[in-house]
């Protein structure tokens, strides 16, 4: 198999990445031995929540305070971006998730603050469509707990937000009905929530604690592929603003994400190849040439491209491995960037870990260098998202932020590596 452009990875980053490449034209395969983090993940897009995160404190603009870090760490990977592809990175992303049917609101300009299940208010620039309205004006909010789902605790979640919100909290139970003698997960819930009877039943529950300027918040279990649709006609049901919170994992707005881009880009004419493991199988002096995928099962065979994105998602994609005393790049055998020792640090303080640091220098280009030496050490590969080095994103917030924008970038750059003809 032979593309343009092969991604290594299924996440946020591999997904913008080949969202880009096919922008141009390109042929895109995206190789994947896993879902990534996104499918579990808030669905919330940080691009910069916290800076500077000795401070933190929410940055309120997101590009005003991205244009600062740039200034003070050139290392970051938002600094070898630049602020204007960050720019298109997130408009890009904007459009794409309105063609894809889960429109995306906020932009660059303003962190939005989204209430989760833990009472918190967090910082996010990008948000899921049902998950954030401007509830500063609410007269009251209702937080309504299911008594079926697990990890949700109404009573917990109005206290916790009663002093960072104006508005009173009150707090109550539905039930469902679901009959399956056991807790569901938010995941679980969300798919029985498709059920037609099950949004009237809710629908039904909630109607008789609606006021003038009530907001209703919930735990984000509004369906799965269906949920626009579900979102909308309960809100019209009922008269009121109806706000999604976040849950602890499985949370379901990542994997509505995950599923509609996934979706959207098979639409288009990318190639999926899930459950492999890539590993290199042949270069040519600095240019990546084909990766084996299966091998060891029998099964193995070669996929060809003229360009990589390696988007393999840092330590928790699996995309670095942790060994006793050193880190490994597990598709291409890149040489890992870490301070030793790297599994120190005091982990809820205010400066960045050398685990989280840890990853692939790369230049401007993203592309891989050695970092020893700094020289290219492939020329047609380049690095996107978790697996970068140089940024501490549980610090600073910016998670899918770098994920989104590193990947569009690599994209771009991967899909205009295809004028090289030296193969
Ligand atoms: C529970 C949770 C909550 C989160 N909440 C937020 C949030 O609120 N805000 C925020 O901004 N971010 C959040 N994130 C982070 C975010 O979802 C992603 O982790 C981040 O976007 C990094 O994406 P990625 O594409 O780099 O990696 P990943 O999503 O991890 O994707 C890596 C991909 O590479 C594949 N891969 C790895 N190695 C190989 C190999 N050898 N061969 C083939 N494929 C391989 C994996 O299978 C996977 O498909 C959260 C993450 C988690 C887990």
């Amino acid at each position: 198999m032979n593309f343009d452009v092969v991604v290594i990875g299924a996440g946020l980053s591999g997904l913008s990445a080949a969202s880009a490449a096919l922008g141009r034209g390109k042929s895109v395969a995206i190789v994947a031995k896993g879902s990534g983090n996104l499918s579990s993940a808030s669905g919330h897009i940080q691009l910069l929540g916290h800076y500077p995160p000795e401070a933190q404190g929410h940055a309120g603009n997101p590009e005003e305070a991205i244009k600062t870090l740039i200034r003070k760490n050139p290392l970051h990977p938002y600094a070898l971006l630049g602020i204007e592809r960050i720019r298109d990175a997130v408009a890009r992303f904007l459009k794409n998730s309105e063609s894809f049917g889960l429109p995306y609101g906020g932009s660059l300009l303003e962190n939005r603050l989204i209430p989760t299940s833990a009472g918190t208010l967090i910082p996010a620039a990008l948000t899921p469509p049902s998950s954030w309205r401007d509830f500063s004006e609410a007269s009251e909010i209702v937080v309504a707990g299911f008594k079926e789902l697990i990890d949700f605790y109404p009573a917990f979640v109005a206290e916790s937000l009663a002093s960072r919100c104006k508005a009173p909290l009150k707090h109550l139970w539905v039930e469902m009905g679901t009959g399956a003698g056991r807790g569901l997960n938010s995941y679980d819930m969300a798919l029985y929530m498709e059920k037609p009877e099950a949004l009237k039943s809710l629908a039904s529950q909630l109607k008789p604690h609606v006021k003038e300027g009530t907001f209703i918040f919930i735990p984000a279990v509004l369906g799965v592929t269906g949920h626009l649709a579900l979102s909308e006609s309960l809100e019209s049901g009922l008269g009121c603003p109806v706000i999604e919170l976040v849950t602890l994992p499985p949370s379901v707005p990542g994997h509505r994400l995950a599923e509609a881009f996934r979706r959207h880009l098979l639409r288009r004419g990318v190639e999926f190849l899930w459950g492999h493991d890539a590993v290199l199988e042949a270069c040519n002096g600095k240019r990546c040439i084909s990766l084996e995928l299966g091998r060891g099962t029998g099964k193995g065979f070669s996929l060809k491209g003229r360009a990589f994105v390696l988007a393999t998602g840092g330590v928790l994609g699996e995309g670095l491995m942790v060994l006793p005393g050193k880190i490994e790049e597990t598709v291409l055998g890149i040489p890992v960037h870490y301070q030793k020792p790297f599994a120190e640090g005091d982990f809820l303080g205010s400066r960045e870990l050398p685990l989280a640091m840890a990853g692939i220098k790369v230049n401007k280009a993203l592309q891989p260098l050695s970092p020893e030496t700094g020289e290219v050490l492939f020329e047609n590969v380049h690095v996107a998202g978790r697996t970068l080095a140089g940024y501490d994103p549980y610090l600073e917030k910016s998670d899918s932020g770098v994920a989104l924008a590193t990947g569009y970038a690599a994209g771009l750059n991967a899909a205009g590596e295809d004028s090289s003809d030296d193969h």
